[in-house]
This record gives C-alpha cells, structure tokens and sequence, in this order.
C-alpha cells in the first residue's frame, strides 16, 4: 500500500470507529482534521483546507493564536481550577477587563453558551419577581421564532425546530413566542407578567437572518417602555463577528442582559458570560446560582488572552472591511439559482433557491477545492471564517464559490 492509500485508509477508520461508538448526534462533512493555524486547518491527509465555519464563530481569532496559546500554557502549569469556593487571581482582572471593553457593570462567568442563556432566564425571572412584583410562577418569556440558544430542556422547550425540540417534552412553561423581526407581534405579545424578551440580533443557526433595520431598536424601546428585560443573545454575533465588538451597537442598542460565549476564549476552552448593564444582576445571591467550572482560572486566563488580541490586533475592523468585500465578490458571482447573498461583517450567507439541488452539494464541492463550509439547514450555506482573513482570502473564496455553485 501506498502512502495515500494508506493515508485514506486511515480516515475511513477515524469514521467507521465514529459511527461504531459515537451517539450520532451530527452529521459532519467526512473530513478528519488533525490542525489549525490561523483561517487554515490541515486533515490527516494533509490537505489544506480555508476554514470558513470557525467553530461556529469560536475560533473568531483564528485557530491556536500563538497569543492565546501562551497565556493558556502559562496558566496550565500554575492553576486550573479553584472552584468558585475560594477566589482566583485571574477572575478579577477578567472581569474588569471584559466590563471595561463592553461597558457592562456585572458579569456572571459560565462555561458553555447554553449555561450563559439559561443563567439569563433564572435572572430574568427572578428579577420578575423581586423587583417588578410579578406573582410567584407567572413570570412570561417572549422568544422569537425560528431562535437557536442551545440545547438544554428549557431552551429546546421553546425553539420553533420541530428538530430541536421533537420527542423531548414535556418542556417548561412560561415562554411564549412571536415572529422574529415583528416589532410590533412582541408590543401585543408583552403582558403584565412579561419580564424579558430573548432575541438574537442577527439569527445565525436559523441563516443569518438579518431583523429588518429598526427592529432591535424598537424592541429595546418597547422592554424599556413595559419595564420588560432586553436579553441579547450575543453567542455567535459578539466579539467582532458582524464587523462590531457586538452586534446591538449596529443599532445603538444596550440590552440589559447580553450573552456571549463561543469565541470569548478564541476556541481554546468552553467560556461563557453573562453581561449586566443594571442592577438585573443583583437578584443572585450566594448559593443561588453557580457552577464548578465557571470563572475558574484557566478559562479567565485565555479569556483575557483571547479578548486582547481581538482587540489589538484589529480584528473587528478588519472583520467589517473583509467582510464587504467577500458578500460583494460572492453577490458578484452569484448564480441565477442564488436566492440571496446577506451578512454582516464575516457572518455571511449564501441561500440557493429551494429547487437548486440543496447547500450539502455546494459544501461537499467547496471542501473537494480547500474550504470547509456547513450547510444551515437545506439552502444555505453560511461563511463565517476567521476574522483575521485577508483580502486575498477573500478573494479566493469568492473564486471557489464561482466553480462550486450550482
Ligand atoms: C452556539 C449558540 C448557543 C449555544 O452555545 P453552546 O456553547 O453550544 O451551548 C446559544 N446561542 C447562540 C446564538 C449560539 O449561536
């Protein structure tokens, strides 16, 4: 056997052994990666490969940024975890840090995206109760349609993905949905008992869906107006993703709760916070809320490290200016049987029309020319890649969208 054969074999083992003993919760392109540096990561064949999905925009800083790999390496070998029952040398400087870069007052350190939105909720509700006087077990949620928070009971209890939420009920109660990008569906919707409404500024597993402009204005006027939270789901738009450090400063809005998470540790270790801008926060006491992993060390370590270089090093603006260019090339070659080219900043998608043969095609043609994409749902195709890429990057993926699309 050859080299390459014996390469190729190797892959297929990586999958078949996969397939043996994994839950088969995804249904990934067939590609074994093996590296990342920077917008590139590398299969076990060694082919290269422009990643344009960036962990669904965890890996914003581009994969293993020497930066936070340092400052990950530095802390491993000094302290990893504490839990939350002593304190931390690198907690306080965290949270200074990342209030003073997104003007918030409080901070609640999770680890995953879910816990950040979950967290959210108990906060909302219980604020509901202390402090608008809501009676006790009617606190109401409003979410929008078409929403992706996550993956635990109470979140897929009000998803609108028959998907997500098939065969996991029964789901809590005290959510009610409306139309995303419906201002006025949420003015009705809200009630006496309302104490928050959770929304995406741009939807990102649903497509990227851009709300029509206004909209998360309104919304912020509207929860100010009916003394109703404002939770900002900043998971997969924060920290340089739409061409802004957050995607609300689009529109000049505050949200009272903001949710980030995914690139917050730049792909290097599950990192999630809770943002506060008012005194929401201060309904948690001691022993109220927690988690073991949650603000421990390491992860405020390569937070910090992570949050510096995006800053530093420009990557938000450049995430803005690239970003133009690539939905202006890819609009440039876009096909017939191209419903839309949309995006903001490197959040950027593709969607074909219904009868174009489906985006799994495109993707399996883009990986066969050196760039990795996932479909979102059947049509479209997202491009959210690194925020560090270059013009000519850019270039090239419009080059390899020209040959790929149907
Ligand atoms: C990814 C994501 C989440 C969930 O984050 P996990 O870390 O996977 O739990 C929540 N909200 C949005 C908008 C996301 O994109």
């Amino acid at each position: 056997m050859n080299d390459i054969a014996l390469q190729r074999s190797l892959t297929a083992r990586f999958i078949e052994t996969e397939a043996q003993y994994g839950a088969k919760n995804y249904k990934p392109l067939d590609v074994v990666l093996t590296r990342g540096e920077g917008t590139y990561v590398w299969d076990v064949d060694g082919n290269r490969y422009l990643d344009c999905l960036s962990a669904y925009s965890a890996v914003n800083q581009g994969h293993c940024h020497p930066k936070i790999l340092a400052a990950m390496m530095e802390q491993a070998g000094k302290l990893t975890l504490t839990s939350r029952a002593f304190r931390n040398d690198q907690l306080a400087p965290f949270y200074e840090e990342l209030c003073a870069l997104t003007n918030s007052h409080k901070v609640l350190p999770m680890n995953s995206g879910a816990e950040a939105v979950e967290t959210a909720l108990k906060v909302a509700r219980k604020w509901g109760y202390e402090v608008k006087g809501v009676p006790e077990g009617q606190a109401e949620i409003i979410v929008a349609s078409d929403n992706f928070h996550g993956r635990t009971v109470a979140i897929v209890g009000f998803s609108s993905d028959p998907q997500s939420r098939g065969g996991f009920g029964p789901f809590a109660p005290g959510f009610k949905m409306v139309p995303f990008g419906d201002a006025d569906a949420l003015e009705d919707a809200i009630g006496p008992n309302t104490v928050a409404f959770l929304v995406e500024p741009i939807q990102g597993e649903a497509g990227v869906i851009i709300p029509p402009a206004g909209y998360l204005k309104r919304a912020r006027e509207l929860c100010t107006k009916h003394n109703v939270i404002l939770i900002l789901d900043e998971i997969q738009t924060g920290l340089g993703r739409t061409g802004r450090l957050l995607a609300e400063e689009h529109e000049g809005v505050e949200a009272d709760l903001t949710l980030i998470g995914k690139a917050l540790s730049g792909g290097f270790y599950p990192v999630s916070a809770v943002l506060s801008n008012s005194e929401v926060m201060s309904v948690l006491h001691p022993g109220e809320h927690g988690s073991t992993f949650g603000g421990n060390p390491l992860a405020c370590a390569v937070a910090r490290a992570a949050l510096k270089v995006l800053t530093e090093e420009g990557m938000i603006e450049n995430a803005a200016r690239v970003g133009e260019r690539l939905k202006a090339g890819l609009a440039a070659v876009a096909t017939p049987r191209v419903k839309e080219v949309r995006g903001r900043g490197l959040m950027i998608a593709v969607e074909l029309h219904a009868d174009a043969g489906g985006a799994r095609r495109v993707c399996e043609a883009l990986q066969g020319r050196g760039l990795l994409a996932k479909e979102t749902h059947d049509h479209t195709i997202r491009i959210a890649p690194p925020l560090i890429l270059t013009d000519a990057q850019a270039d090239w993926i419009v080059d390899q969208f020209a040959a790929s699309l149907p």
